[in-house]
């Protein structure tokens, strides 16, 4: 299984920052495979593997699954063929020891993480679009305060019903998740930063920009290598 490997592009953001959008538009536009752990676990999970019977426990609390778990899951996915051409790492690393096995996966093809975008977005933003979310009492229909208000604060425009905010979307929750991600995220983004490969991009903006910025910064690095 040490079949060789193209151009690795890691991208990385907070929730909230934009980060699985971008990574749809950049896997297309570059042609490379788009790999999400999130993605790669929750088919698991649906499929009752051994390994997704063994996630599905840390997700539903939204606890990170172990290591030794995830790197067996990815070592299998960039084992497929399309991997060869290469990968757009969606969701890993987590943490700098993930960091670290995947620059020792990566020697073992050849390979090596060629640049590690970062959509970045200020802390308040993040709660401000994470904690924004609304949903009716009687259909389940999604508002959001900045991207989706309702006609009417608090009633919903299709079937009248009040609106109400979900627990975990509550800006005390949601910011008090979010610190413990961004803590580890922060580690990740010091980890490539010091290895030189780290391209930071203005997140605050609408998705073309942030897309054509984030291309702009993968080209040049990844351009180098055949
Ligand atoms: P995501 O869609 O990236 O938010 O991932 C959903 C869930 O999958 C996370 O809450 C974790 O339980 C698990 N997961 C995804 N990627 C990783 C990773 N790199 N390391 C550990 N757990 C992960």
């Amino acid at each position: 299984m040490t079949a060789s490997i193209g151009r690795v592009v890691v991208l990385l953001g907070a929730p909230g920052a934009g980060k699985g959008t971008q990574a749809q538009i950049l896997s297309e536009r570059l042609g490379l495979a788009h790999v999400a752990t999130g993605d790669l676990f929750r088919a698991a999970v649906r499929d009752e593997t051994p390994l997704g019977v063994v996630a599905k426990g840390y997700m539903d609390r939204g606890e990170l699954v172990p290591d030794a778990v995830t790197i067996e899951m990815l070592l299998e996915r960039l084992g497929q063929p399309d991997a060869a051409a290469g990968i757009l790492l969606d969701g890993f690393p987590r943490n700098t020891a993930q960091a670290e096995v995947l620059d020792k996966v990566l020697a073992d093809k050849g390979g090596r993480v060629d640049v590690a975008p970062y959509i970045e977005v200020p802390e308040a933003d993040l709660v401000a679009r994470l904690g924004g979310r609304w949903i009716c009492r009687a259909g389940g229909h999604p508002y959001h305060d900045q991207t989706k208000p309702p006609k009417t604060p608090g009633v919903c425009d299709i079937d009248g019903s009040e609106l109400y905010q979900r627990t975990d979307d509550r800006p005390a929750t949601v910011q008090a998740r979010l610190r413990q991600q961004l803590g580890a995220l922060d580690a990740v983004v010091n980890y490539y930063r010091s290895r030189g490969v780290l391209r930071t991009v203005d997140g605050r903006r609408s998705i073309e920009p942030v897309a054509d910025d984030l291309l702009a910064a993968i080209a040049p690095a990844t351009g180098r290598r055949n």
